[in-house]
């Protein structure tokens, strides 16, 4: 028989470990539909204390471990030697990569936007996601850091990239010129983005057009200077077009330039280490 994990409490005191190799349970407290194809799930718990979101620079991953169609509660696996184990007999957790919104660390509180994309595991949880589920949360991975050196840095990305865009916005120092750029599905989709540098931020309403198709465009026409440095993430197909602009339109030095793939069209569970290679 497969353990009742419904019954399973979240444990107070979490396993010791490194951060990417510790799981830490937490229940949905909240859900809201904050725009037209995000949904913000807000989840709580003592195995959440000392989470930091910017342990490792900013905009670091998660990894979300969540319950399956029909499940309330995520089995989480433990990690044994041929890497995460779950249970003989356990159903196996949907495991996909995120950003923290937001985390309130008085309430072990932790927010994750995700985007509503349609067919996907994760994007599906989301839109049934109500409290008292329960998932796993891993991390974070590294995130970005700012350099104080960068005169000018340019932010980019799709609606899947906003969280993590809101998060380096809000580290970059006020002697850098920031230039930020996102597409999202429509103009309703879009935050506020708070910098203490002198920023300049365009939302690029999608519509009909493919994925990416407009924030190339727009990274082409923008005005850069070759000493930029630049943090794109989006479809991975594109973020791969826009590096090879952003080096040979806007002679950006490699080394100042990174790239993330975050989803990839056709894929499904893209890996959470695509830098555009
Ligand atoms: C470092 C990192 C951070 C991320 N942070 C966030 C975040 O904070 N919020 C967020 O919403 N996403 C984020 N993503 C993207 C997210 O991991 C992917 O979109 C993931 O594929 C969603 O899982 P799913 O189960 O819904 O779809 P999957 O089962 O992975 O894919 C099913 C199908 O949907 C397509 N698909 C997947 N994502 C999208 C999309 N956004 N638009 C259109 N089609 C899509 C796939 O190509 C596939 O055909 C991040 C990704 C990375 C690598």
């Amino acid at each position: 028989m497969p353990p009742d994990t419904t019954t399973t409490a979240p444990t107070a005191t979490p396993p010791a470990g490194p951060p990417r190799r510790r799981i830490r349970r937490a229940a949905v407290v909240d859900s809201q539909r904050i725009s037209p194809h995000v949904q913000r799930v807000t989840v709580e718990g003592p195995d959440l204390e000392g989470f930091d979101p910017a342990r490792d620079g900013h905009g670091g991953h998660i990894k979300l471990f969540l319950p399956n169609t029909d499940e309330r509660t995520a089995t989480i696996p433990t990690f044994g030697p041929n890497g995460p184990e779950v249970p003989k007999g356990a159903s196996r957790p949907i495991v996909r990569t995120y950003t923290p919104r937001a985390f309130d660390p008085s309430a072990n509180r932790l927010a994750v936007d995700f985007v509503l994309h349609g067919e996907g595991a994760a994007s599906e949880w989301a839109a049934r996601a109500e409290p008292g589920h329960e998932i796993g949360v891993a991390g974070p991975g590294r995130g970005y850091q700012p350099s104080p050196d960068a005169t000018h840095l340019l932010l980019a990305g799709d609606e899947t990239a906003l969280s993590a865009i809101i998060a380096i916005a809000a580290a970059v120092p006020s002697s850098t010129v920031l230039r930020v750029l996102v597409e999202v599905p429509e103009l309703a989709d879009a935050q506020d983005i708070a910098s203490s540098a002198e920023s300049t931020v365009s939302w690029l309403a999608r519509g009909d057009h493919q994925p990416g198709a407009m924030l190339r465009s727009a990274i082409v026409a923008s005005t850069l200077p070759a000493a930029a440095h630049a943090w794109v993430a989006a479809e991975a197909r594109t973020v791969r077009d826009i590096r090879r602009d952003l080096l040979d339109v806007h002679g950006c030095a490699r080394d100042n330039v990174v790239i993330r793939g975050y989803w990839r069209a056709g894929t499904a569970n893209h890996p959470d280490h695509d830098y555009g290679e």
